[in-house]
């Protein structure tokens, strides 16, 4: 299976990036931060805990995350491959979700890192704000997020160095510009995997 993780700050555009991946690729789509907010939207207990982190621009602990993740792999079946958008986002979960794909007889290939300057983060996530409705898209939370990602997130760049699936992709220029980068790197690992 082709298991893709789409990395980077908030704002880097794993969401809009993901969304054209799986339509080229056939890959199945998996966003921790979408399932957060489905979780919130049904007022569920989880969803309740989940909200009063991701309101203050904090990360939801592991274990929770880990659990989701869980089930969510289990529903899987028969698909070419998953994107995992948003995840891992501690070393810990990196390391969680190499146990668990493990017990599927799987692992990570491609970890795609977006990299974008902070000052275009912060002018993305406002603009988003202006439409999103998202309770976290407001100048405090933005800043909060991305102080977070520095610290708590961006260490698992090295774990996916170390694990020798890394590539970085230039974030900056249009929508289909990145993607063009990004699907060149994808069709490369595909040509590798079949040899
Ligand atoms: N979040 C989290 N763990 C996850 C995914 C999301 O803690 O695995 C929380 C965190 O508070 C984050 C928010 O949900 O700031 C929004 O996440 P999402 O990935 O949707 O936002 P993005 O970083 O893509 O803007
Ligand atoms: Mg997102």
């Amino acid at each position: 299976m082709l298991n893709v993780i789409i990395f980077g700050p908030p704002g880097s555009g794993k969401g809009t990036q993901s969304e054209k991946i799986i339509e080229k690729f056939g890959l199945a789509h998996i966003s921790t931060g979408e399932l957060l907010r489905a979780e919130i939207k049904s007022q569920s207990e989880l969803g309740k805990t989940a909200a009063s982190y991701i309101d203050r621009g904090e990360l939801v602990p592991d274990n929770i995350i880990i659990g989701m993740l869980e089930c969510k792999l289990r529903e899987l079946n028969g698909v070419r491959g998953v994107i995992f958008d948003g995840f891992p986002r501690t070393v810990e979960q990196a390391y969680a979700l190499k146990e668990m794909l493990s017990h599927h007889e799987e692992k990570v290939c491609l970890m795609l890192n977006l990299e974008v300057a902070t000052e275009e983060l912060v002018a993305r996530l406002l603009q988003r704000g202006k439409t999103s409705g998202r309770s976290d898209d407001n100048l405090e939370t933005i800043e909060k997020r991305i102080r977070v990602y520095e610290q708590q997130t961006a260490p698992v760049i090295d774990y996916y160095k170390n694990e020798g699936c890394y590539e970085g992709i230039a974030g900056f220029g249009g929508i289909d510009e990145i993607f063009n980068r990004i699907c060149s790197v994808i069709e490369k690992r595909i040509t590798e995997f079949s040899k």
